[in-house]
């Protein structure tokens, strides 16, 4: 309401969308802003191990191949123009290879879908399965921009959990316990996104053969495929999509190291032939043709960004990424009042526990982020920002002497605010 210089006050007929008002569309982000918005101007300087990105790191520059494929897809001058709503084939063909490779059901051009990095084929997945009534299942702890994406759609949101003491298994009696006749989907994130944890082969044969009890499909974010260094391999879920329908999500921003170039891909990976029966690819389609493309010149380049990309890339990434990892494992260890309930296989996030009642002065995970903020400029994520309380969720993926410096800097920030016993 604005007054009008009479005192007499006009009322204007806009206000914004309650959906958008509400704490669920805080997201990473927003919450990272609050946490930083302690930081001391002053202070030491900002070392961030709530985001991941590590593009910003030199350790963590992208592959020389991949620089050469967009930069020659920009000077070919092919690509100035608009591309097909699915992607350009060509590109979705070089997607369809790369997610095949060692599947014994093989993905073809027209399963996959181009999307605006992996967000936009949450978009779509959330969206073409979220019809009135329906709820979708999600993991806790996971990636809040599920959450706020389904509470701006008016989807309703289910939680089962991941369990810390089963190195972060998903409890699937629960997750049947919870579904019933509107459930249409669950999310499953693997390698994870935050706990690090690689799911077992075995694990994912359950969690497909509970889906298909249950009459759900399952929509696997693997934006951090491949992206595994300890004992589990990568499973993608792709290889039980003749027990159940999977719609498999991924991008180049993680693997590649380059979230600001905006290519993802959707692939609907159903040898059955279930989505199309159920009129999801019609609808699919639909969406497509009403929303935003990648860039041309970033989407073509795609075959090239993954046949010019080495294998010394991939291994050199995955060493960095172990070691960092390891470093992040071990410094927290070494803490009385951390813990640190699996060691990380995969992603570049791990989930850490606080003691809080060990603490003189931080009662919750979020006064923890704070204050460590305001003291030490050390960047972490508040777990409840995850439906995680009393946790924080950190990120592995900085430059070694980073992250050794960040973790001085917690060490010496518990001690002083440990109770004195
Ligand atoms: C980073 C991330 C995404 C988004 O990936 P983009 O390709 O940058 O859009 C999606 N899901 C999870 C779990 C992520 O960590």
């Amino acid at each position: 309401m604005e007054n009008n210089g009479n005192g007499v006050q006009q009322v204007w007929n806009f206000r914004p969308n309650e959906a958008v008002t509400g704490q669920k569309l805080f997201g990473v982000r927003g919450v990272l802003e609050y946490v930083m918005s302690h930081m001391n101007p002053k202070g030491k300087s900002k070392i961030p191990l709530g985001h991941g990105d590590p593009s910003h790191f030199e350790c963590f520059r992208t592959s020389a191949g991949a620089e050469e494929a967009l930069i020659g897809s920009i000077r070919s001058a092919k690509n100035n123009g608009d591309a097909p709503a699915a992607g350009l084939l060509e590109s979705r063909r070089a997607v369809a290879d790369y997610l095949s490779q060692g599947l014994p059901y093989k993905l073809s051009a027209e399963d996959v879908y181009l999307t605006v990095g992996c967000i936009q084929g949450i978009d779509f997945a959330i969206k073409v399965l979220g019809r009135e009534g329906a709820n979708i299942l999600l993991p806790r702890p996971g990636f809040p921009y599920y959450d706020s994406l389904m509470a701006y759609e008016g989807i309703e949101v289910r939680y089962y959990d991941l369990v810390p003491e089963r190195d972060w298994e998903i409890d699937l009696g629960q997750v049947e316990a919870i579904a019933d006749n509107n459930t249409v989907a669950m999310v499953i994130i693997n390698p994870s996104n935050p706990c690090g944890v690689v799911f077992r082969r075995d694990h994912l044969c359950e969690v497909a053969e509970t889906a298909r009890r249950l009459h759900i499909l399952i929509i696997s974010d693997e934006v951090y495929g491949n992206l595994t260094f300890g004992e589990n391999p990568f499973t993608p879920m792709v290889s039980f999509a003749s027990t159940v329908p999977v719609l498999t999500l991924g991008s180049i921003s993680k693997r590649w190291m380059v979230p600001g170039w905006r290519v993802g891909w959707l692939a609907t990976c159903d040898p059955c032939g279930i989505l199309k029966k159920t009129k999801v690819i019609e609808g699919l389609k639909n969406i497509l043709n009403v929303s935003d493309s990648p860039s041309t010149y970033a989407q073509a380049a795609i075959p090239q960004i993954i046949e010019k990309t080495t294998e010394d890339f991939y291994g050199e990434m995955l060493n960095l990424l172990s070691h960092v990892a390891e470093i992040c494992y071990n410094r927290i260890q070494k803490l009385d009042l951390l813990f640190c309930p699996a060691k990380p296989e995969g992603s570049m996030f791990v989930m850490v526990k606080i003691n809080t009642s060990g603490f003189e002065d931080i009662r919750d995970d979020i006064e923890f982020c704070a204050l460590l903020a305001k003291e030490e400029s050390v960047i972490v994520l508040p777990g409840t920002a995850l439906g995680m309380k009393s946790w924080i969720r950190v990120t592995f993926a900085v430059s070694p002497s980073l992250l050794e410096e960040g973790f001085d800097r917690i060490e010496s920030f518990c001690r002083r605010h440990a109770k004195n016993l």
